[in-house]
Parts: C-alpha cells; structure tokens; sequence
C-alpha cells in the first residue's frame, strides 16, 4: 500500500508534501517522513506515527528548499522498526539521494542475496534499499542512467520518487499496478503522487497519470520536464485500489473510485439479488457500493451501523485477538432502525472474515429477522504479492472454505459476492487489471 509524493519547483515543497500526506493518511498509517532539497543540502525528518504526530512546524522549518519528497508507510515488505521508515537516503559516488517507495519487488529476496555476496551490507529489511545499493553500485555516469540500470535488474510493483540535491525522478513500474499521478500547482511548480486526493488539498490542477514504464525527470533551472518511456508497458492497474484501498474522492486512470464502487454495487444488485426492507453499509467500506446496490435495487437505504472515527482500521492490528476487540469498539448497531427488518448488509470484501463476524452478530443481537451479506467485490482467494497486506493462504478465509461455508461461520442467512466478469464490466473492458487476489493470476514471472 503506502503512499508517496514529490513536489519540486515550489518555495513550499515540504509543506505541500506534508499535506498531500496528510490526505494519503489512509493510505498507510504506521510511519511517515519527508526528504527536502534546496540544492546544496538533503534534509530528511521521518518517524513512526501519523503525519500530523510527526510533522509540526519546526520540523516543516528544518525542511528547506523547492523540492521535497514524503511518504507514508503501511508495511508491506519490511519490519516494523525506525529503519524501514522513509524517504531512505544514502550518500554514493555522484552525491546524495532521497528515495521513498510504494510497491513490492518481486524479486527482492534474490537481488539482496547477490548485493551482499558482492560486500553490501543493509540497514533494514526494505526492498526499497535494494534499489540504493543497486544505483550505488552502477558504474554509468549520470543518476538517470545509474537508476534505468537498477530498474532494469528488479522485477516487482513500485512507484518511485527520486530525488538528488537538484534533480528529481518519478517513475512507474510497466505494468502501472499502483496509481501515480502528476500536478501542476497553482502557486507554481509540479507535484507527483499516489492519489489525486492529494490534488485537491494543494490546489494543483490534474495533469495526466504518470505511464506504466514511464519516469518524469525535474530538473531546477527548467520549467519544464522530461519524460522517458523506460520499459514497454503492460498495464495492470490493482482492482483492490478501486476496491477498498484508494480514496472515494481519487481518480485512477479517469475513473473516479467513489463512482466505480457504486457500479460495483449496482452490478452485485443485478447479479446477486435479495428480498429485503432495507440496504445498509458496512461503514466506512461499504458506503458506495451499498449506495449503488440500493439504487438499483430499488431497496431503501439507510445507515444501520455507525463507527467511532477514534480507532483506524481493524486490519492494520497484528494480532487476531486484538483485530477482534478493535471491530467492537468501532461499530454499533442502530436497534430501533433494524428491529425485525430483513437486512441485507453490504461491505466491500472479506479477507479473514472478523468483520462480517461482527457485524451479523450484532445485527441479529439488534433484532434484523434476516441478515444477507452481499460483498461488492469477489471472493479473495489468494495473496496479494503486489503490495497489499493480505495474509497468507492460511489466514484467508475464501482460500480455505466455499460460500456456503463462510455463510455458516458468519452466521448470515445468505451470503453472496460480485463475481470477477461483473467487477470487470464495472470498472470498464478499457484496461487491464491486476485481480491477482482472486484469480491467483501472478503475472509478474
Ligand atoms: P476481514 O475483517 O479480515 O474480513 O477484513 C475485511 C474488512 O477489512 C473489510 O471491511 C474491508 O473493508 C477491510 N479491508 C480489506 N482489505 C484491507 C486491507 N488491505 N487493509 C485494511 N483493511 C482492509
């Protein structure tokens, strides 16, 4: 998951930075940092925590200079410890860099075992540093050069933002798995990011999305940038993004994700109809598709469960225990509104089911006489390998047991999700998608 962003040529690059990562947030939630420029001198403040914890106005302060990148970590690859924080700098032969990183190399664990037979030695359990050391180790004379090189050596999901004291590349993987935009600001200057969410809040205007294959090259001195197409793409882009990961508010690839969710659930209303008084979300997941199912549905709408704002996302908690409390804590049932109503609730997936545990049996505890679960995506069946943090086969619960089953662990009268061709059709038979976590499709050889 995570989320990065790059802004050059503004006097306030690292506060743009700040609030494009603030608007990322959910995008990871476990650390963040940012790397400014100002020509001679990369400064770097990064720590765990959210961004609002880590960055306050002297630390904004110490980030000088027109250039800045950030991100905010989720952990995928990596342990959690102040060493797999980012932007990850390193000194080498042609100066300083800065990197931040969004993705998962594929590769990662063949390419470290070679480094370190040739003398490097690593910091943290990053794949992020992989790509360091293999830029370092490049014998080409420019950084343009040194990074295609090292780009050429992994394979894998990244979305990267590089920057020297002077210089600064983006780039986007072949396949285009994770979204990656690019900005132009208002008050002057570029921004790239992970979401255009982030847009909005900086007052930068939509340019296009940054190409699979394609690195966007800044430099000071010139208004305008240069963009090399690296590698032939392959387009791939993440269904989960439209899914779940990716703000309602973003566009990916000119599809807004608010209004692909609604399709999603007009299309499970179509396919995957039910009897009942009411329609309502699991919130805040849920929402749209339950939106669109309704809409189509012709069945009312209505917010059953509310959520407590106070606690993050029941995923991200390590532990089966803890993952079970949080879900409590968070939501609560409407009992006067789902009293003796068949109730059809909508989320937009099951992974290891704690969830949809959950909600049915407070649901039922609140008095529906029904409970359908419809799920505005497909069944995940399989690991995601291209920077998601889904668990492994044991832990997903569509890896190991058919609907029918699953209905009866969760307790629901019936259980139902949007098949692959439906989510397909929804999001539009213009592209390619990656549906790794469904079909088990790892494309990436
Ligand atoms: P679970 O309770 O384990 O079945 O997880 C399903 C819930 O987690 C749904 O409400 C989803 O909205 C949410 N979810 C799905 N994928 C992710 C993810 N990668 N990270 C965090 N939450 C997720």
């Amino acid at each position: 998951m995570c989320a990065i962003v790059g802004v050059f040529g503004n006097s306030e690059a690292s506060k743009i930075a700040y609030y494009a990562l603030f608007a990322m947030q959910h995008r990871g939630q476990e650390a963040t940092g940012i790397s400014s420029s100002n020509g001679e001198k990369i400064t770097t403040v990064k720590k765990r925590g959210l961004v609002t914890d880590v960055f306050d106005k002297k630390a904004l302060t110490k980030l000088k200079g027109n250039m800045a990148v950030g991100h905010n970590r989720y952990s995928t690859a990596g342990k959690e410890s102040i060493w797999d924080t980012q932007p990850v700098y390193a000194s080498y032969q042609l100066g300083k860099i800065s990197i931040v990183h969004n993705g998962n190399l594929v590769n990662k664990n063949e390419v470290r075992a070679s480094l370190i037979e040739q003398g490097a030695i690593f910091q943290s359990s990053m794949d992020t540093e992989n790509i360091i050391h293999l830029i370092a180790k490049s014998q080409k004379k420019d950084l343009k050069n040194r990074i295609i090189e090292a780009l050429d050596k992994i394979k894998g999901v990244y979305c990267l933002c590089i920057q020297s004291k002077t210089k600064m590349f983006a780039i986007r993987d072949r396949y285009g798995i994770r979204p990656f935009s690019l900005g132009r600001l208002k008050s002057g200057g570029y921004i790239v990011s992970s979401e255009t969410c982030a847009f909005d809040l900086v007052e930068a205007e939509f340019i296009r999305d940054i190409k699979p294959g394609e690195m966007i090259i800044f430099k000071q001195g010139c208004h305008e940038y240069e963009s090399i197409q690296i590698f032939e793409p392959d387009p791939h882009i993440c269904a989960f993004e439209y899914i779940y990961l990716a703000r309602p508010d973003s566009n990916i690839e000119g599809k807004n994700v608010y209004l692909a969710r609604k399709e999603m659930g007009r299309a499970l209303a179509r396919e995957k109809k039910v009897d009942a008084d009411l329609v309502i979300p699991v919130p805040d997941s849920g929402v749209s598709a339950a939106l669109g199912y309704a809409q189509e549905s012709g069945i009312p709408f209505d917010m059953g469960i509310v959520r407590n704002h106070y606690i993050g996302r029941t995923f991200i908690e390590p532990t089966q225990e803890k993952r079970d409390i949080k879900v409590k804590l968070k939501l609560s049932p409407i009992n006067s509104l789902l009293k003796n109503k068949k109730i059809v609730v909508i989320d937009d997936s099951i992974v290891r089911g704690t969830t949809a545990k959950r909600i049915i049996k407070i649901l039922k505890e609140a008095g529906a006489s029904e409970v359908h679960m419809r799920i505005a995506s497909p069944a995940i069946k399989h690991p995601c390998r291209y920077g998601i943090d889904t668990p492994s086969y044991k832990e997903l619960i569509s890896a190991n047991y058919s609907t029918e089953e699953i209905k009866e662990q969760i307790k629901a009268d019936s259980l139902d999700f949007l098949s692959i061709d439906a989510l397909k059709t929804s999001l539009g038979n213009d592209t390619n998608y990656s549906l790794a976590s469904f079909d088990g499709n790892y494309f990436i050889k």
